[in-house]
């Protein structure tokens, strides 16, 4: 209906949720922290491995939260800065994530 604030699925989070993005076919809500936390690891990942999914990155609790639980171990001097092919890699992922605070509402009702 009207814009309703939701909050982020983060676990033990009540923050309002600035994007929403799809895990494994549902959808999650994040906060600002959040989606911050999730898109460093997810970067962390990406310059250690060359590549990440976000399902190595998130985990989905009993509860249906979501939580950070890579699936691969950070090695901190293993990530390698600057490498672009990685974080180009992040920014794709990040552009799957759509804004759920601006949605358009422009719809053409259209006439059979
Ligand atoms: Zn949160």
């Amino acid at each position: 209906m009207s814009e309703q604030q939701v909050t982020c699925s983060y676990t033990r989070c009540n923050e309002v949720a600035i994007i929403s993005l799809i895990f494994k076919g549902e959808r999650f809500y994040l906060c600002r922290k959040h989606f911050d936390e999730i898109q460093n690891v997810l970067y962390k990942l990406a310059m250690q491995e060359g590549e990440v999914n976000i399902e190595d990155v998130l985990t989905k609790t009993r509860a249906g939260k979501l939580k950070i639980s890579p699936k691969i171990e950070i090695i901190e001097s293993k990530v390698r800065r600057g490498e672009r092919s990685a974080e180009k890699y992040v920014v794709e992922l990040v552009k799957k994530v759509k804004k759920t605070t601006k949605r358009r509402k422009k719809r053409k009702s259209k006439k059979k």
